[in-house]
């Protein structure tokens, strides 16, 4: 029998886990673990990528939405490296591609826009909420494929993380219709 470097730490951990030795290896499980390093990748990029943006905002309702979804993110880092030893395996990151290509446009965005103005942070929040909504999709189908593998405790870190990500959408979804679309259609 083939005996992978991961099953071999998944069959160690198998009592403390519950993840069985069968289950590591179904293609399901596989598809959920490259999941979780995507957006490990994903996450950890956005606690470099966040700054700039907020960085680049001219409005102070918008500064502080990126920020305090900054602090967050790195939340969602550490709780993901919580599903990853919950699973009995070392956290890994994979490249997101996606979101690499999502905060790459958000420089250009930022590059393509005058600074100090709302037309900018126009640009900034319809590029957060790109990464917000890349970001839901994931935790989304993450959070049902642990819940449907019996992983209940990754199931319930994940969802944490779900809400949250819901909760920074509406929030900029606010910060665009109260203080900023307005004002950039003024400009
Ligand atoms: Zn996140
Ligand atoms: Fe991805
Ligand atoms: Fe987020």
């Amino acid at each position: 029998m083939k005996n992978t470097n991961d099953t071999n730490v998944l069959s160690k951990n198998t009592k403390k886990t519950g993840v069985s030795a069968s289950m590591a290896k179904s293609p399901f499980h596989k598809l959920f673990v490259d999941g979780l390093k995507d957006i490990y990748w994903a996450e950890k990029h956005l606690v470099k990528e966040l700054p700039k943006m907020s960085k680049n905002a001219t409005s102070e309702e918008l500064k502080s939405a990126i920020d305090g979804h900054l602090e967050e993110t790195k939340g969602h880092v550490e709780r993901l490296e919580s599903v990853f030893e919950n699973l009995g395996l070392k956290p890994q990151a994979k490249k997101c591609e996606a979101m690499a290509g999502l905060t790459k446009e958000a420089a250009e965005i930022m590059e393509e826009t005058e600074s100090d103005t709302m037309v900018r942070d126009c640009g900034i929040i319809m590029a957060a909420q790109k990464v917000e909504h890349y970001e839901i999709a994931t935790y989304g189908c993450l959070t049902e494929w642990a819940k449907q593998m019996g992983h209940r405790e990754a199931a319930k870190l994940l969802y944490a993380t779900l809400e949250e990500e819901k909760a920074a959408d509406q929030k900029l979804t606010d910060v665009a219709e109260n203080d900023i679309n307005e004002e950039g259609m003024e400009e």
